[in-house]
């Protein structure tokens, strides 16, 4: 293997693995933390938020073990870490989660479905819960298509994260 950046992340990663539960491997997205370093590798040349974002994952690598399998405070210092790294990657550079659109825009079609929905509330109270419901239903599945085609796009252009 190349004596790389990246692989020394990996490697370091991964040889402090065992000492950390596999459901939290999960829960806090390792493979993805991976990923995201493997992006900001690759735009540290032209970016210096990546590149200082890169002494960052250096120094949580190192360390994988005592963050994930250590205390609460290490673990938040984790969380912290991942989000902001993964909020530079969305807002400058355009990569996006596979489906990030769609939850996105479902959970909005939700909120705008239940403004018009609220209405018959008033103008029919007999039965507004049942327009209520309809007005959402419509709203979101309009939004999911939307979600759906910006996703898509996303996904063309090869900025899945
Ligand atoms: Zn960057």
């Amino acid at each position: 293997m190349q004596n790389t950046w990246i692989n020394e992340i990996e490697q370091n990663i991964d040889n402090q693995k065992a000492n950390i539960y596999y459901r939290d491997l999960r829960f806090y997205q390792v493979d993805r933390f991976i990923k995201m370093a493997k992006l900001i590798d690759e735009y540290s040349s032209h970016c210096a938020e990546c590149k200082n974002n890169k002494e960052i994952v250096g120094d949580v690598a190192k360390d994988f073990g005592l963050y994930l399998g250590g205390n609460l405070s290490r673990r938040k210092q984790y969380e912290r870490h991942y989000d902001s790294i993964d909020k530079h990657l969305k807002k400058i550079h355009g990569h996006y989660a596979p489906q990030y659109f769609l939850s996105l825009y479902s959970f909005a079609g939700m909120v705008f479905g239940i403004l018009p929905g609220a209405l018959f509330y008033f103008l029919s109270p007999g039965n507004w819960v049942y327009y209520l419901s309809v007005c959402v239903m419509v709203s979101v599945f309009i939004a999911r298509q939307f979600g759906k085609k910006k996703d898509n796009i996303i996904k063309k252009a090869g900025k899945l994260l």
